[in-house]
């Protein structure tokens, strides 16, 4: 059985980064049809890319950030400001 598994692994990183060829990116998506193991390992990274990339582009609001900075001085027994 040739899965190509390990073509695939060098693939997935330049696919998942859109930089691979036409032709490329045909290929890893007819491996990824015939190859459960592969499909969910693209799945997984893609999701976490995504997951990343918002979290990277939505700064943590500063209300957010200031209440935990409240809880991290919490922890010296002052209270959080009640919200
Ligand atoms: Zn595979």
């Amino acid at each position: 059985m040739a899965c190509g598994c390990d073509d695939c692994e060098t693939m997935m990183q330049p696919y998942l980064d859109g930089v691979l060829s036409d032709e490329e990116v045909r290929e890893a998506r007819e491996h990824l049809s015939r190859c459960p193991g592969c499909d969910r390992r693209y799945r997984f990274e893609e999701d976490l890319r995504r997951f990343v990339r918002v979290a990277a582009e939505e700064p943590m609001p500063d209300e957010l950030r200031e209440r935990l900075v409240g809880l991290r001085s919490a922890q010296g027994g002052v209270q959080p400001p009640a919200v």
